[in-house]
């Protein structure tokens, strides 16, 4: 394997790789601002430029130094090199860039969204010099709103053009171009054409600095003050790595995690802007009783004695297969088994189905690879996959619908927790005379007409294991606790059997429960790395 040496340290590589990549993959830091692994390289911000040794053919291969400093980012690594980014011609060299840099940014980082995680406050730090030498004006530029999620300081832009080349190489949209020379030189979308595509939000994590902000986050909390959990995509089949972003138990933004697998770098506006159901002030916050004709709040042993009641008489009445369950695709693995064991537990004849699959259009594949899924679910082949460690027999939603129709069905436990509404009119007119239990997070036309609602949680307040269009099993963390008395519906599915003396009262605990379901669930689920959750050590102060 050829090798090559940076600072002293002997780096391995293989293929056809950048001095800039070597150093990356060894966890050496070289300074970069063009750069970015899912776009063309520009060499243009000159940062990362280092003294190089290269052995010279022409010499018995001797050991030389190129004249010139190099632009790590470009110049391919070869066996024999030996590359310096902290000599004294480097170092000046970082120097001059971020004097460069700084001469009109307008150093507002106090009001900056991207404080606390911008290179060009990074980088000064670390490679800048303490004072400022430039005493003339400054150049003012605009501040632009320049999409529906976007927002141009450009005055903090440096011109490294990663947001150019996401919308010409990755969204293949070309919204945003460079005008005008010089030092009037900015980044602009096209008159009447704004920054209008379905990864529109990215450009704000390429950003270096804060001059693509996103309008959703704006000044809402400083970036410190941020714990991260590890997720996955909880609205699409994408299986997309997500890193949900919340401070006391409310969710501020979503980013993309990098998984070269899946999503690479990049995350949809749909998945990134598409959380805010969770704080919706319609979710349902505490389990309904239906007596007497009316819905009223209960707590949840008297939610679970309703549940308890109601499902006993139907069996004692009507026997094996009255019971029929549908398991909702928005559900983890996890929800679903032990949804599926209670009703497996209660009744070994039961009718289990998958609820409603939304779909929207088709696939779409953009030039830089990221793919938009149809499907508008996480986990449609998990549930199934989940239920199938427990009967052969799954319905999907159509033959559920059929199946319930039979007189034979006389209680139905169903779960929503679909972002939009999901209730057919079939389903209303199916369930119609039948004790009817409801799982759900949000109102939809049924809720009213149920026996029982118990008020369930969305993905990101719970821990499970999701599975993609693609097959494969992801397993994501909690981020926040469910909303005031809101419980995961794996917790729910672990009281009632506890309820039911199927099996003895237990926390939910996804690991446990993924040994329970089988190998497939221990061997074949990817995990998120234990770097991707982040804990603030600074406390949100409430003035
Ligand atoms: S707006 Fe940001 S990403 Fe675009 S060129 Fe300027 S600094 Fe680079």
């Amino acid at each position: 394997m050829p090798q090559i040496t940076i600072d002293g340290k002997l780096c391995e590589f293989e293929g056809k790789k950048t001095i800039l990549d070597v150093a990356l993959d060894n966890g050496i830091e070289i300074p970069h601002y063009c750069y970015h692994p899912g776009m063309s390289v520009v060499a243009s911000c000159r940062i990362c430029m280092a003294e190089v040794e290269a052995p010279n053919p022409r010499n018995d291969n001797k050991l030389e130094m190129i004249p010139k400093l190099m632009p790590t980012c470009q110049t391919p690594a070869g066996e024999g090199q030996v590359v310096h980014t902290n000599s004294p011609k480097s170092v000046a060299n970082q120097k001059s860039v971020m004097e460069f840099l700084l001469i009109n940014h307008p150093l507002d980082c106090p009001v900056c969204d991207q404080a606390g995680e911008c290179y060009l406050q990074d980088y000064s730090y670390k490679y800048g010099r303490s004072e400022s030498r430039f005493d003339e004006s400054k150049i003012k530029q605009p501040k632009k709103d320049i999409g529906e999620h976007v927002l141009l300081y450009s005055d903090r832009c440096i011109m490294c053009t990663r947001c150019v080349r996401f919308t010409k190489e990755v969204s293949g949209t070309s919204e945003i171009g460079i005008f005008g020379r010089g030092s009037s030189e900015q980044i602009d979308v096209f008159p009447g054409k704004p920054l209008d595509n379905e990864l529109s939000g990215n450009v704000v994590d390429i950003c270096p600095v804060g001059a693509l902000l996103d309008k959703d986050f704006l000044m809402s909390m400083r970036v410190w003050n941020l714990e991260k959990a590890p997720s996955i995509d909880g609205i699409t089949a994408s299986g997309d790595n997500i890193s949900i972003e919340y401070n006391e138990d409310r969710v501020y933004r979503v980013k993309p995690r990098t998984n070269m697998d899946i999503n690479k770098w990049w995350t949809s506006d749909e998945i990134r802007f598409g959380w805010k159901f969770v704080h919706s002030e319609e979710r349902h916050r505490s389990p309904q009783v239906k007596t007497e004709g009316e819905s009223k709040e209960q707590d949840w042993n008297q939610a679970y004695e309703a549940v308890q009641a109601g499902l006993t008489g139907v069996l004692e009445s009507r026997g094996s297969g009255s019971l029929a369950v549908m398991v909702s695709p928005m559900l983890s693995c996890e929800d679903a088994y032990l949804l599926g064991k209670l009703v497996i537990g209660l009744d070994s004849e039961a009718v289990i189905g998958v609820g409603p699959v939304p779909t929207s259009g088709q696939d779409k594949t953009f030039p830089g690879g990221y793919t938009i899924t149809a499907e508008k679910c996480p986990n449609a082949r998990g549930v199934r996959r989940a239920l199938g460690q427990l009967t052969e027999s799954v319905l999907d939603y159509n033959q559920f619908l059929a199946a319930i129709e039979d007189e034979r069905t006389a209680a139905v436990i169903l779960s929503g927790n679909y972002p939009s509404a999901w209730v057919t009119p079939d389903l209303a007119k199916a369930i119609n005379g039948k004790f009817s239990v409801l799982i759900d997070t949000l109102p939809n036309s049924i809720t009213e007409n149920v026996n029982v609602l118990l008020p369930g949680a969305t993905f990101v307040e719970k821990s499970g294991t999701f599975e993609n269009h693609q097959n494969r099993l992801q397993s994501f963390d909690q981020a926040i606790k469910p909303i005031e008395f809101a419980r995961t519906e794996g917790q729910i599915s672990l009281d009632l059997i506890a309820k039911f003396g199927l099996g003895e009262p237990k926390r939910f605990d996804a690991h446990q429960t993924r040994i329970e379901m089988g190998d497939a669930f221990v061997t074949d689920v990817h995990h998120p790395s234990a770097e991707s959750r982040k804990v603030s050590d600074m406390h949100l102060v409430q003035l």
